[in-house]
């Protein structure tokens, strides 16, 4: 039987009505569905087999797709999801998204859609905005942070490679000497990539840490930088690290480098919000001075994956990393921007119309008392766990991530590892919250981060009670 697609056109308005219908069913239930439902990692494989030689057609299809979905998907856009950092999306990020694939431009060459090039760079002011960056920086809109640390920290090895003399993106890495870059130990794992990919080297980072958690020793870079006699350094500064949303001295830093001719990247990929608090605002005092400063969009904006976005002092350097020619490539320029020359994607998805519509809609207002409520929810966790006497906070809250373990009374320390291993397994198993363990100062601890817009007080207490609950269960079956 002959099913191409082009026959299937009649069907087109049927099929999104039902996944129209299917996303309000999904969606209403969210509040209520457990994170984790029974059938989280059995739900997919009723979709394998063999490749269809003759297809169903798209209802039949996004049917299948809708049911096994439902019984299968982490509810990681609902209010307590906890693992990571990952956001929900707000009903204008979605409708947004949604009509992303309905327009389906490809934002890569101006000709190719003068619309979401120009929605891009109106997102793209909004955000510069949102943080309060200076208006003439350039910006990118990529898949998400480590893109965007990417991005950042190509724009600095150009600056790196110039100020020695070489164009390194004409004449590779090899032209390069080792490049030295400093940070604390509170780099992410998406940063040590990025200078993998970069060339750079995993490896090669000269992480200037005081103590177990990680944090930086400001003396101790100093001094790194004045090693270098004036040579040029990339210093990565983290506005937000994942166990306890901690920040490095970012003005510091910014001021040290200024002093010795270093490139500051700032690596918010959720921190940066921190800058639409007024409590938390002096987190980042000073952040202009930095040359590259990332975030994230699917974390606390609160759009659907996949979204992030870079933010760079000296715009000049994008099309000097990213540019490319080719003979069918036309137009560029301030006025009519090539967003493929500017970041590391040639095609690209409209990501744009997800960050405008949820800026639209909710504005510096709406997302200051959404950040504000979080860390009021971070405060109230903390103070929750402080209470309890089976509960031990580890760390200050600075943000939004609670770190903290359970201790139940009498439980000896070298226990504590084992207990909590297998409370914060059983935790993921239960399905009613999810977090994630992390090892803090070499102990096993819960890190949950509170980054989605629907959740609530109760939600925060649920934590709390699930925690107990399951700690109970796990001493007694120890
Ligand atoms: C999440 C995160 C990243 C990576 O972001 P992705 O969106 O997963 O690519 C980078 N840095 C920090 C601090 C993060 O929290």
């Amino acid at each position: 039987m002959d099913s191409h697609p082009r026959k299937d056109l009649p069907a087109l308005e049927e099929t999104l009505d039902f996944v129209r219908l299917a996303a309000g069913d999904y969606l209403e239930g969210l509040s209520e569905s457990p994170v984790r439902t029974p059938e989280a990692e059995t739900a997919a494989k009723s979709l394998g087999g063999p490749l269809p030689e003759d297809g169903d057609g798209a209802l039949v299809a996004v049917t299948e797709l809708a049911g096994a979905g439902r019984a299968g998907a982490i509810r990681s856009a609902g209010p307590r999801f906890f693992h990571f950092v990952v956001g929900g999306a707000t009903p204008a990020g979605l409708g947004g998204d949604w009509l992303t694939s309905v327009l389906d431009q490809n934002v890569g060459l101006w000709a190719g859609s003068p619309f979401g090039a120009e929605l891009e760079t109106i997102a793209l002011d909004w955000l510069k905005d949102l943080f309060e960056l200076p208006s003439e920086w350039g910006g990118v809109l990529v898949t998400g942070a480590t893109m965007a640390n990417f991005v950042g920290l190509a724009c600095a090895r150009r600056w790196w490679a110039l100020e020695h003399g070489v164009d390194v993106d004409d004449e590779g890495a090899h032209a390069l000497r080792p490049v030295p870059v400093f940070s604390s130990g509170y780099i992410h794992a998406s940063a040590t990539k990025s200078l993998g990919m970069l060339g750079i080297g995993r490896k090669k980072t000269r992480i200037v840490s005081r103590d177990a958690r990680g944090r930086l020793d400001l003396a101790a870079l100093e001094s790194g930088l004045a090693s270098l006699g004036g040579a040029p350094a990339i210093l990565i500064a983290n506005a937000g690290e994942v166990n306890a949303g901690d920040f490095d001295p970012v003005p510091q830093m910014i001021d040290l480098a200024s002093k010795h001719n270093a490139w500051v990247h700032v690596d918010g990929a959720f921190g940066l919000f921190s800058r639409l608090a007024p409590e938390a605002r002096r987190l980042t005092d000073g952040i202009e001075g930095a040359h590259s400063v990332i975030s994230d969009g699917h974390k606390w904006l609160n759009v659907p994956h996949d979204c992030g976005f870079a933010f760079v002092r000296d715009a000049s350097l994008l099309p000097g990393v990213f540019g490319t020619s080719a003979a069918y490539y036309v137009g560029g320029g301030e006025a009519q921007p090539n967003f493929a020359l500017l970041g590391p994607e040639s095609s690209r998805r409209a990501r744009a119309l997800a960050v405008w519509s949820t800026l639209r809609a909710y504005g510096r207002n709406g997302y200051r008392a959404m950040v504000e409520g979080h860390l009021a929810l971070a405060r109230r966790l903390a103070a929750q766990v402080a209470e309890a006497n089976d509960l031990e906070l580890l760390a200050d809250v600075t943000l939004n991530i609670v770190c903290f373990r359970y201790r139940p009374p009498g439980t000896a320390e070298a226990e504590l590892d084992d207990l909590n291993r297998r409370l914060g397994q059983a935790v993921l198993e239960d399905g009613r919250i999810y977090f994630g363990t992390t090892s803090f100062e070499g102990k096993v601890a819960f890190r949950p981060a509170i980054v989605n817009f629907r959740t609530t007080e109760a939600d925060i207490d649920l934590l709390i009670n699930v925690v107990r609950e399951l700690g109970a269960e796990a001493v007694a079956t120890a």
